[in-house]
């Protein structure tokens, strides 16, 4: 028996960046893997690889009982998937396309009601870490379908991890991480500008970003305990004394011309927060004033 008779076959539809990325890893471990893009011309290496090309979405649905897609959102899932929902009856289905957890739900209940076997999926890691044993992906909705195409699905990373029968909790914990990703990269860049209008260099300023990051797997900790606890302890750094300081950083950045919108975003939490009494209260207070946006128009 070769290496590829006794491994599931994949069907992988969407061939961007990370469909590419998936389908080379499916191979690479010895699955039998069909692919299918909307535009020809794609996946050229994965042919050469030994993929097989599906000439329709209909017939790469057909070609396997696990089909994994991997689109640009969930409007774009629901225009490729919806004519071949037929085709996908009985199979199961692997949606790693990024959205929302509410667009996780209704692709589940849509492919309830066609008797797809469903999970949800989310990729937090860029391509080149695609099947490597660090590669991080979330999986969610029924265990058991999950538990069965586990070892396929782990090809995609070794850092892959199952959250639960509700299919929208990939997405919850994707759209979390990826909150706390982009505005800290927003911060980055920033600070970056910040320090650059009075000439300091990117290198130049790098090593001391570096350091700060050092404190935060601590502060992950602890805010995870305070966010759980709902008691946020400020003796060593109240809110009345961080919002001075992003105000500091707000006059400055002014000062130079650049953008503040989103540090004033920051501000006008830190000020509501501080409004309702928790002026003495440490920086996790402000999930008080975020969880109540509607506190703004008072
Ligand atoms: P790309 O933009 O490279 O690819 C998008 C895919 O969607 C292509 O297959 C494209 O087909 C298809 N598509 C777009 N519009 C349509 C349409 N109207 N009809 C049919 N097909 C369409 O995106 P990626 O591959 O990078 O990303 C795919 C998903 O993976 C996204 O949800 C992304 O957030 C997620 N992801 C990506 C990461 C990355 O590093 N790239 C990291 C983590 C998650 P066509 O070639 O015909 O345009």
């Amino acid at each position: 028996m070769t290496d590829q008779q006794h491994k599931t076959s994949v069907t992988v539809i969407g061939l961007g960046a990370m469909g590419q990325a998936l389908a080379g890893a499916f191979l690479r471990a010895g699955h039998p893997t069909t692919i299918w893009n909307r535009t020809p011309g794609k996946g050229d290496d994965l042919v050469a690889a030994g993929a097989t090309r599906a000439g329709t979405a209909a017939e790469a649905a057909r070609a396997s009982d696990l089909v994994v897609v991997c689109l640009y959102d969930y409007e774009v899932s629901r225009a490729v998937l919806g004519p071949v929902a037929a085709d996908l009856a009985g199979r199961v289905l692997v949606n790693l396309t990024s959205d929302t957890p509410e667009r996780s739900r209704e692709a589940a209940a849509w492919a309830a009601e066609h008797g797809i076997a469903y999970l949800d999926g989310a990729i937090l890691v860029p391509v080149t870490v695609i099947g490597t044993a660090d590669a991080l992906l979330f999986h969610s909705g029924p265990r058991a379908v999950y538990e069965r195409h586990e070892s396929t699905l782990k090809v995609l990373g070794g850092n892959t991890v199952y959250l639960g029968e509700d299919h929208g909790l990939a997405a919850v914990y994707d759209n979390a991480l990826l909150d706390f990703f982009w505005t800290s990269m927003y911060g980055l860049v920033h600070a970056f500008a910040l320090a650059g209008a009075d000439g300091v260099k990117g290198a130049e300023l790098a090593p001391y970003m570096s350091a700060l990051l050092s404190i935060f797997p601590a502060a992950v900790e602890s805010t995870a305990v305070e966010v759980d606890s709902g008691e946020y302890p400020g003796d060593q750094a109240p809110l009345v004394t961080e919002a001075a300081n992003v105000d500091h950083v707000i006059h400055a950045s002014v000062h130079r011309g650049l953008d503040v919108e989103a540090l004033n975003g920051i501000k006008a939490v830190l000020d509501r927060a501080i409004a309702r009494g928790q002026g003495a209260d440490g920086w996790t207070a402000i999930i008080e004033a975020i969880r109540t946006p509607e506190a703004r128009a008072h």
